[in-house]
């Protein structure tokens, strides 16, 4: 296969992105992927696994990509630097190192901003992570406008983070949940869509791109069908604002979210994208200093989105690390990124075809570089293990997506999913694993 050639020759290839020739020469075409210089990026994936006195370890194959990613030099460097060098809370001092701190925070607010093409950082919430993305929208949005007698639109491709949190409202205001399903191979059935959406509908919240089918869904077009009723919709982009360029202003969206540890940011850091319009609408979620424009015991008033939905010290630390990893992402490029990942999700689809008892959960022609499968005959978790006793590193689970894996009648999956490091050899070492797990059994 071509690719594998191309990979694996460049082992050895010496490159420099950064050019050191003068820059008005007309600019050179993209160069090749090269994944072997990407990798020595990453200090995690130089060390060796399941090391023991008088047992040489071994090489380190990381699928888990879609659980969290591995982090950068780039990251690990802007996050050690700013505790070293530039570091002080951020939005209320006016001394040199608060400014400083400040600066930096808010210009990765803005990084953002472009890296979804928001129309400006006021668009931009910083939270912990993407549930809580989703809850806030479900605890300011939802509980101001849902009411008994509304319905809210989910599907079944649906995170646990994308059902539980509009769960523990419909508790309290007594809305109807709707689900869309998705047929064998994980598509959306979009008409099913269009069918459930009608004047009591007030929210669609879907998922962009599943974390067990890989699944990429139409945003556009979900977006589109919902707008025409005049109805909001959310879109859950954990698994596809790593993966691929996304833009929250050609899809349409009113809520976009993404988390930064599976971006090879860190943990502790998420993102909700909202429209300026909806978000001024929306009351305050969490109380506190950074989020008031003035307290007294009379009445207190707020500032304006998206400092609104941002009480207390914000994660600074973790704001700086995840500019990095936006800056890093976006110099080896998402288009790039995606072709990459797209080599390695065929070459391991179509290894795991040939292997007898295999069954993949999740065909879709528009799909993430996740691959989820069970075995005939050999349950997940044993299959899971004895693939990481060769140094193979997959989930096996349920995946926090249960409704999800109930459709597809099965109780759990084997899953990789391949992140910006990986080889091709990496996805044949998958393979080979499962080879080797049936050989075990038989
Ligand atoms: C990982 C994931 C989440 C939750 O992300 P957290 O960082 O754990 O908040 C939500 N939705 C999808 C599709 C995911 O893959």
């Amino acid at each position: 296969m071509p690719d594998a050639h191309r990979l694996r020759g460049q082992t050895h290839t010496t490159h420099s992105s950064h050019s050191s020739h003068s820059s008005h020469r007309p600019a050179l075409p993209p160069e090749p992927y090269d994944v072997e210089r990407v990798r020595t990026d990453f200090p995690i994936l130089q060390r060796l696994v399941h090391e023991r006195p008088g047992r040489l370890g071994k090489p380190l194959v990381y699928l888990d990509n879609a659980a969290s990613g591995q982090k950068p030099r780039a990251v690990i460097d802007a996050m050690t630097r700013c505790m070293e060098l530039e570091y002080a809370n951020v939005h209320r001092g006016i001394h040199y190192l608060s400014q400083q701190t400040t600066d930096a925070y808010e210009a990765v607010r803005g990084k953002i901003a472009c890296f979804l093409n928001a129309p400006s950082r006021e668009n931009i919430v910083i939270t912990r992570n993407a549930t809580e993305a989703i809850n806030l929208v479900a605890a300011t949005w939802g509980r101001t406008f849902l009411e008994a007698g509304d319905e809210v639109v989910l599907s079944v491709l649906e995170h646990h983070a994308n059902i539980v949190p509009w769960q523990l409202l419909q508790a309290e205001k007594g809305f109807t949940i709707k689900v869309v399903p998705c047929d064998e191979r994980g598509l959306l059935d979009l008409d099913a869509y269009a069918g459930l959406l009608g004047p009591k509908t007030k929210l669609v919240a879907i998922t962009h791109g599943s974390n067990v089918t890989g699944t990429v869904t139409p945003a556009a077009e979900i977006a589109r069908l919902a707008h025409h009723h005049g109805i909001l919709v959310l879109f859950d982009g954990s698994q596809t604002a790593v993966h691929m360029p996304v833009d929250v202003q050609a899809i349409d969206a009113d809520f976009y979210i993404f988390t930064g540890h599976k971006l090879y940011g860190p943990t502790g850091i998420g993102v909700l994208y909202g429209r300026k319009s909806v978000l001024h609408q929306m009351p305050p979620y969490q109380g506190g200093g950074d989020m008031i424009s003035a307290v007294s015991f009379e009445g207190t008033t707020y500032r304006p989105p998206p400092y609104r939905f941002e009480a207390g010290t914000p994660p600074i630390i973790e704001g700086i690390g995840l500019g990095a990893a936006i800056d890093y992402v976006e110099s080896l490029g998402r288009s790039a990124i995606a072709l990459h990942e797209h080599s390695l999700l065929e070459r391991a689809t179509r290894r795991l075809e040939q292997i007898e008892g295999v069954r993949i959960i999740g065909t879709a022609p528009d799909k993430a570089a996740i691959l989820s499968f069970v075995l005939d005959g050999i349950h997940p978790h044993d299959l899971g293990m004895l693939a990481d006793q060769m140094g193979v590193a997959i989930r096996v689970g349920r995946h926090c997506a249960e409704p999800l894996l109930a459709r597809f009648g099965v109780e759990a999956t084997a899953r990789a999913s391949f992140g910006l490091y990986n080889t091709i050899a990496e996805a044949d070492a998958l393979a080979d694993a499962v080879l080797a797990v049936k050989e075990f059994f038989r």
